[in-house]
């Protein structure tokens, strides 16, 4: 059994207070992630060890992007996400 038989998987965005790396301005940019919520419950023909890792399970997020446009419009380069973790545990 594969790991996404245990999660539903979504897509969302959230705020975030973001520094861009080359002029310094700090603005909201709107940060994309992969969310995996853990099933009730996981599907027939699951055996004891898919029970064993559906039980340790826990639903998290992944940041999809690594990088942000600048939004100052002197700038507009593209900057590294740094600061938020990419994995987040819900
Ligand atoms: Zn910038």
């Amino acid at each position: 059994m594969d790991e996404r038989d245990f999660f539903d998987e979504n897509e969302t965005r959230k705020p975030a207070s973001l520094n861009c790396a080359y002029c310094k301005q700090t603005d909201t940019y709107e940060i994309r992630w992969l969310v995996r919520t853990k099933k009730k419950a996981l599907r027939s023909g699951a055996d004891e060890r898919d029970r064993a890792k559906f039980a340790k399970a826990q639903s998290y997020m992944l940041r999809r992007d690594d990088f942000m446009q600048c939004k100052n419009p002197r700038c507009r380069k593209k900057f590294e996400i740094s600061g938020v973790q990419s994995v987040v545990f819900c």
